[in-house]
């Protein structure tokens, strides 16, 4: 399904049209590219109708992965934002976070699920609460009980969530180089879903499944003085050509693809 939601499924609901050759586009593949990821080609997403929400994604398996891009950020976003963005999914790609998300969630779901079934012997067999495992009489009990394990995990599946995401903020820093568009465009998203700048801690370690956007900007700004103490390093012992330039950056807002409208 993964394989031909993006050519048989969405198109059904979105409407996609590939993006013109420019700037944008091969900018987007040379990222796709150094990720060794390949890729179909880019396209944009017409989402604007239905949603304001923007997005910037792989989609697609194998022979059918493509990039596509909202028509809501082509619009309102920067190139290097865009880039930015696009980035951080290829860094979820890179990491295989697909694979690691699925497989966590079914080992704590069947850990789950066992632990439920060890506790309704216990209920049926030794305290005889209920005639039998089969008594539908057991149904309240079960839900209490998958319920107050569901609130148990929650936590545990949402920091594995957020040092995954961490994670794919890292590739997008590295393999860009771009900290100020990567702290604009996280910014914006973050405005845009009305994120909590700076949730409480608890809060935060219960129910955030990204990092609060506080915590990002600091990444951004803790890589920034990671990558200029390296910079000055590598200064020394090489060539004078490694400046603080981003690498293979042309300075951008040159060309603008057409937008979608
Ligand atoms: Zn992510």
């Amino acid at each position: 399904m993964a394989n031909l939601a993006p050519v048989l499924l969405l198109p059904i609901f979105y409407k996609f049209t590939p993006l013109p050759e420019g700037e944008l586009t091969q900018r987007l593949l040379a990222l796709a590219q150094r990720a060794k990821t390949r890729v179909k080609g880019v396209f944009t997403m017409h989402m604007s109708s239905k949603t304001t929400a923007a997005n910037a994604a792989l989609m697609g398996l194998g022979n059918t992965r493509r990039i596509v891009l909202g028509d809501t950020m082509l619009d309102r976003y920067t190139p290097d934002e865009i880039e930015v963005v696009l980035a951080h999914e290829l860094g979820h790609h890179v990491h295989h976070d697909i694979w690691k998300l699925i497989i966590s969630q079914s080992v704590l779901t069947l850990g789950g699920l066992y632990l439920v079934n060890l506790a309704l012997h216990w209920a049926v067999d030794t305290q005889h609460y209920y005639q039998s495992l089969a008594d539908p009489a057991t149904i309240p009990f079960v839900l209490v009980l998958t319920t107050i394990f569901g609130l148990v995990i929650m936590p545990l599946s949402n920091g594995l969530s957020r040092a995954i995401e961490y994670q794919a903020d890292e590739y997008a820093l590295q393999s860009t180089r771009m900290v100020e568009p990567f702290k604009s465009a996280m910014t914006r998203l973050a405005n845009q879903n009305l994120a909590d700048v700076e949730p409480s801690p608890l809060v935060e370690f219960l129910f955030h499944d990204h990092p609060a956007i506080g915590k990002r900007l600091k990444h951004a700004n803790e890589f920034a003085q990671r990558y200029a103490l390296n910079a000055s390093i590598n200064a020394e012992s090489l060539a004078p050509t490694s400046s603080t330039e981003p690498v293979g950056m042309p300075s951008s807002g040159s060309s603008t693809p057409d937008s979608a409208h």
